[in-house]
């Protein structure tokens, strides 16, 4: 099967532009709320699907290892800068649609603004599906098309699209806006089970941001992001699923001790493990490809022989 294309950072300042610069501290704000109410505690490990520069790793400090992953290179070494090198983080970068890693390997998994630039989101979440172990928590934000802007916007005719309807509305390239019953429709059907929704940033609108201090509109939104089991017409929704079944034949598989990290990654390509581990790359004994591994960067997107 083809695989989708894929929205690249590559050589992005997104992490100053956007989040930086760029008046997003409330969104930012509720982020923190929202992880806080829906993560673990803690545990062994956790993977972070488009990680980008790390922005919020540092709120995933209860687990013992966390990988972040992203599809550029760059972003990841701004969040080498961010966090440093230390044993915690392990940076990979790798397609979220070939996730180069052992089935049932991470006991949470987050992806937080991430679906949003995915054409073919039930391929990637059946890929984070298969690495949680059994019973391991998936926090997920989606960008909501069922938003009351949008849905204003259409009703008084200023919006072609319809937010009522369940197919995604891809408003500019590689950026998609989801039904929430389509996203639940995709978790259940992959053997998820849904735990809780928030929804956020019920204040994202520009002359409130303008008028109010940012930290009133972050306590407003905490007060209101429970209502997100009830409705959710908000621009950003957060979803806590469960692992709730096990993933077939390799459902008893227990996961490979912390210390040794070639063990936690399969051939992307052909599924083959373990790697051997040959200190500028990882090598496939079946396929005999070879994954680069350099400056602190596990590279699965394109293979050298
Ligand atoms: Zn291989």
């Amino acid at each position: 099967m083809p695989i989708p294309p894929v929205c690249n950072y590559e050589g992005s300042d997104y992490q100053t532009s956007f989040w930086d610069k760029g008046g997003r501290e409330y969104e930012d704000r509720t982020e923190a709320i929202a992880l806080r109410r829906l993560l673990p505690k803690g545990g062994r490990i956790l993977l972070e699907l488009g990680a980008g520069a790390g922005r919020n790793t540092p709120r995933y400090l209860g687990f013992d290892r966390i990988v972040l992953l992203d599809y550029s290179r760059t972003q990841l070494e701004q969040a080498q800068q961010r966090l440093g090198k230390s044993d915690k983080y392990i940076y990979v970068a790798a397609d979220a649609y070939r996730l180069p890693f052992v089935d049932d390997l991470f006991d949470a998994a987050t992806m937080i603004r991430t679906l949003h630039h995915m054409a073919d989101p039930p391929k990637a979440l059946k890929q984070v599906k298969n690495v949680l172990r059994p019973s391991g928590i998936f926090i997920l934000e989606f960008a909501n098309k069922l938003n009351l802007k949008a849905i204003v916007r259409y009703l008084v005719g200023k919006q072609t699209w319809n937010p009522f309807s369940l197919e995604p509305i891809e408003f500019a390239k590689l950026n998609f806006d989801f039904h929430p019953k389509a996203v639940r429709n995709w978790l259940k059907g992959l053997g998820f089970s849904i735990e809780k929704t928030l929804s956020l940033s019920h204040f994202r609108v520009s002359f409130l941001k303008r008028l109010l201090p940012t930290g009133f509109l972050v306590f407003l939104d905490s007060l209101v992001q429970w209502t997100g089991a009830w409705w959710q017409w908000t621009p950003s929704v957060f979803v806590k699923a469960r692992n709730s079944d096990s993933n077939g034949p390799h459902g008893e598989q227990t996961s490979p001790a912390l210390g040794n990290l070639t063990l936690f990654f399969k051939c992307p390509d052909c599924g083959s493990y373990p790697l051997v581990d040959e200190k500028t790359y990882l090598e496939c004994l079946n396929c005999k490809k070879h994954w680069e591994v350099k400056d602190g960067i596990y590279d699965f997107r394109e293979s050298h022989s």
